[in-house]
């Protein structure tokens, strides 16, 4: 696990890595958007868990043209990068990203919806989109309404409930693809599980998904709205940053029985209340790891790797990360 760098040797080696990151890149990027580029960022600023050292450049396309200008650039001279939603299942560490972190811009979060079809934007968030089907009564995503993250990363992760998933009534999705062109893909081309899809093996980025919902009536959606916002409400820390549930659930066993929860076994072995640093294992919700202020990117991953390992210890469990951890 890295640290953030604090003496000097170690800030210049830090330096040093990145030296590869020349003016160059600097000025191409500046001259080639819209939106001017972020450079050390820090990305603490852009993560629903409020952690994470500095990015080498941030930036925000402003349309696709910019977009794919971007990625041949990239591809040419093999750069890092890393592309962002809400940046709700991500942890950077303290070192940042040695790298462009690349978010999409306004024109890439438009909702369309023409009967019961709705063609949504990458960068369009989850509450929005289920807030605008729900209100012309289409029935289906209203389960996104709490989930704070963006329709591309949130289909990377297969985002849902314990119930329900964002693929569940996906029909198809439009990407860039890894040779820069723009691809349609249908849901079982790209494959997705419990909390999880193969895109990040096709895909460079998700532009735009397409879903077929039900018709209901928009009292019943509304209501269900209002319903699992006021249940997320009593279940969910939300009032310190976070990054939602930090492990997934495990998988039911061959017998089909259903084996305890992530947060069941991380309550069980009494990590509920543990902190390291200002990073501390949620009371109200024991899979969520919370930022009480002045966490560390250092600090959640310790926490992390305490509650895998006193679980291991106490129920024979290896918890599967549900976050994704992004190296420096
Ligand atoms: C309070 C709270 C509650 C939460 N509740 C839930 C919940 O109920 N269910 C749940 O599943 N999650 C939950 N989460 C976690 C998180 O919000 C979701 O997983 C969310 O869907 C992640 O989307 P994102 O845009 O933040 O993805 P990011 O974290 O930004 O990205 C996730 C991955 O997708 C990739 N990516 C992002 N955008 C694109 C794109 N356009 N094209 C290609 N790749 C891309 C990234 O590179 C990364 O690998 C919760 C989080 C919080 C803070």
């Amino acid at each position: 696990m890295h640290k953030q760098p604090t003496t000097m040797s170690e800030a210049d080696a830090f330096i040093r890595e990145c030296a590869p990151w020349a003016d160059s890149h600097r000025r191409f990027l500046s001259d080639l958007l819209a939106i001017p580029p972020l450079f050390q960022e820090p990305l603490s600023n852009h993560t629903t868990m409020r952690v994470g050292g500095p990015a080498e450049a941030l930036v925000t396309v402003a349309d696709i043209m910019e977009l794919r200008t971007l990625m041949e650039y990239i591809e040419t001279r093999r750069l890092r990068h890393f592309v962002l939603g809400k940046g709700g299942n991500t942890l950077f560490t303290s070192r940042g990203f040695c790298g462009i972190v690349i978010r999409l811009g306004r024109t890439f979060d438009a909702c369309d919806i023409h009967e019961n079809k709705v063609s949504a934007g990458g960068a369009l968030s989850l509450p929005s989109l289920a807030r605008q089907t729900a209100a012309q009564g289409l029935t289906g995503l209203e389960f996104a309404c709490g989930i704070p993250g963006l329709v591309g990363g949130s289909l990377v992760g297969n985002a849902g409930t314990g119930s329900e998933s964002l693929s569940d009534h996906l029909v198809f999705i439009d990407l860039l693809d890894r040779k820069n062109e723009i691809r349609r893909l249908t849901r079982e081309e790209v494959g997705f599980s419990y909390r999880h899809s193969n895109l990040t093996a096709v895909s460079s980025v998700v532009l735009r998904a397409h879903f077929r919902l039900r018709q209901s009536h928009p009292q019943a959606t509304r209501q269900r709205i209002s319903s699992l916002t006021e249940y997320r409400g009593e279940t969910q820390p939300l009032k310190f940053p976070s990054a939602g549930c930090i492990f997934k659930n495990p998988v039911p066993r061959k017998n089909g029985d259903s084996p305890r929860s992530a947060g069941a076994l991380i309550e069980g072995a009494g990590m509920k209340g543990v902190t390291v640093g200002g990073a501390e294992v949620s009371r109200i919700h024991a899979n969520f790891i919370v930022n009480r202020g002045h966490a560390t990117s250092d600090d959640v991953q310790e926490l992390i790797r305490q509650v895998h390992a006193r679980v291991r210890e106490r129920f024979g469990v290896s918890l599967e990360l549900e976050v994704r951890i992004v190296e420096a």
